[in-house]
């Protein structure tokens, strides 16, 4: 056939609007989004023609089969780009996955605040200005002990923030063990000059000694600040200088005492069989004026940074400039008072909030749930193609949270017969409710720790799904 011929071939885009499929789309995906999907298709197959790469046959079924094109070219644009997935990685707190999740029965709370007027900012007494801070520091201060609290953005800007009310301008002294980069460049000594504070970084990478502190305090010192190395540890020949000693300090020399726990965990999670990470609640016993810690790590709730301690310098910060630019919204201060709530009783905490439910979850709860989906898998799922066995592994905390920590764990293992492990994979994440794996040894492995039984059966219809287009079906 002539090449124009091929192009009489092509509908016009009248003609395709007419169709009976694009009324159904219409019915859900905006008309321009249609429109533009139609042009992109009917281009494409031009393209094509004008290219001469393909037969002619190939390019009669392109147009034949423009329709489906169109439909999932229309269907992927009007998905919502920040969507939900499986998390299937076992690394509970998983910062590329959102880290914490929320309970449900708290979005009924942020609903009401969403939909409705509040008094986010309205004083209900006095029938004036109110503060948005003051919804959340009555319970911050009686879970931690605390005497004021405040919540900006992230544990990020909670740290410049009390170092810029701190100490702008001022020296403040911290252990060289501790200068720590948390991912996505978070890194104290680039923190702190965002702050207008002087780094003094005293002692040496394995070992700091009270004396390396106390040598460092001078007139221009404006604060000592421990920071938590979350994300590491340094093991074998090495001494840090705990807060209790810096206390010492800041007593005998009348210096603020600031630290940044980063995690926020404030239950004792060694009880649970956790490895022991030092609480909110310690930490101000130990007499540190100052603590900072996230809110969607070990604590369980929304991206925030909390500043709890001394009233003198939190009424500081809550007058500095930076905290209108670092100020949290309604969402987030309804989820975290709801959050919080949880944590009046500590069992109802590791119960209800999903992040500390995952992470003590029992071995054998674990096993159960894996036994339950393979043999859902194999029910659906033609297991002439694979293998599924269950196999002992182990989670992560995540988060930069616990980075020894190991937890015990059951895996589904994935072995593909004759099938590209590889491109099954690429496929769970193409899922409409993506699927995220692990990928070992050419195996793929689904950790039962971080799915939930009303997952199950979206990873069944993953797996299905991802099993049909590696067979090309
Ligand atoms: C995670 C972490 C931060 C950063 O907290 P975000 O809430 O992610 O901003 C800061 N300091 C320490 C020690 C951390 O572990």
């Amino acid at each position: 056939m002539e090449e124009k011929n091929l192009f009489t071939l092509i509908p016009k885009v009248d003609e395709i609007l007419d169709k009976d499929f694009i009324k159904e789309l219409l019915k859900y995906i905006p008309r321009k989004i249609v429109l533009d999907s139609i042009r992109i298709e009917i281009e494409e197959i031009r393209t094509k023609i004008k290219g001469k790469e393909i037969s002619e046959e190939e390019i009669v079924k392109n147009i034949e089969d423009i329709h489906i094109k169109i439909k999932k070219r229309a269907e992927e644009k009007n998905s919502f780009k920040l969507k939900r997935v499986v998390n299937g990685t076992g690394v509970v707190i998983h910062t590329n996955l959102g880290r914490s999740l929320i309970n449900e029965k708290i979005m009924e709370n942020i609903k009401e605040v969403a939909i409705n007027y509040s008094n986010l900012e309205f004083d209900l007494v006095n029938g004036g200005r109110g503060s948005r801070y003051s919804h959340l520091e009555e319970i911050i201060c009686e879970i931690t002990g605390g005497e004021a609290a405040m919540v900006v953005n992230n544990n990020a800007a909670a740290v410049i923030l009390v170092l810029s009310s701190m100490a702008k301008n001022k020296e403040v002294i911290v252990s060289r063990g501790e200068l720590v980069e948390i991912g996505g460049s978070f890194r104290i000594p680039d923190v702190m000059e965002q702050s207008g504070a002087n780094l003094v970084a005293v002692g040496t990478t394995n070992k700091t000694h009270l004396w390396d502190f106390e040598n460092a305090i001078n007139e221009e010192t404006g604060a000592l600040l421990k920071v938590h190395t979350s994300n590491y540890r340094i093991l074998g020949f090495t001494s840090n200088v705990d807060s209790e000693e810096l206390f010492l300090l800041k007593e005998k020399y009348n210096i603020p005492l600031i630290e940044d726990l980063g995690s926020g965990v404030l239950i004792d999670l060694s009880k649970y069989g956790i490895e022991y990470e030092p609480t909110v609640q310690e930490s101000l016993k130990k007499g540190v004026d100052i603590v900072t810690f996230s809110g969607d790590k070990l604590l369980g709730g929304p991206q925030v940074g909390v500043i709890v301690g001394k009233k003198e310098y939190i009424d500081d910060m809550k007058k500095n400039p930076l905290t209108r630019a670092f100020r949290v919204d309604k969402f987030t201060i309804s989820t975290l008072e709801a959050t919080l709530r949880y944590y009046l009783e500590e069992s109802v905490a590791i119960k209800e909030i999903p992040t500390l439910a995952m992470l003590t979850q029992s071995l054998k709860e674990i096993g159960s749930k894996a036994l339950e989906l393979k043999s859902k898998i194999e029910e659906k799922v033609s297991n002439d193609l694979f293998k599924i066995d269950i196999e002992d592994n182990f989670s992560e905390v995540g988060g930069g949270s616990l980075p020894l920590e190991k937890l015990p764990t059951k895996c589904l293992v994935l072995t593909l017969d004759n099938l590209s492990t590889q491109e099954f994979e690429n496929n769970l994440r193409k899922f409409h409710i993506p699927i995220i794996t692990r990928l070992y040894k050419d195996r793929v492995y689904i950790d039962l720790r971080t799915i939930r039984e009303e997952e199950f059966h979206i990873v069944v219809e993953g797996i299905s799904f991802a099993f049909n287009k590696v067979k090309g079906v």
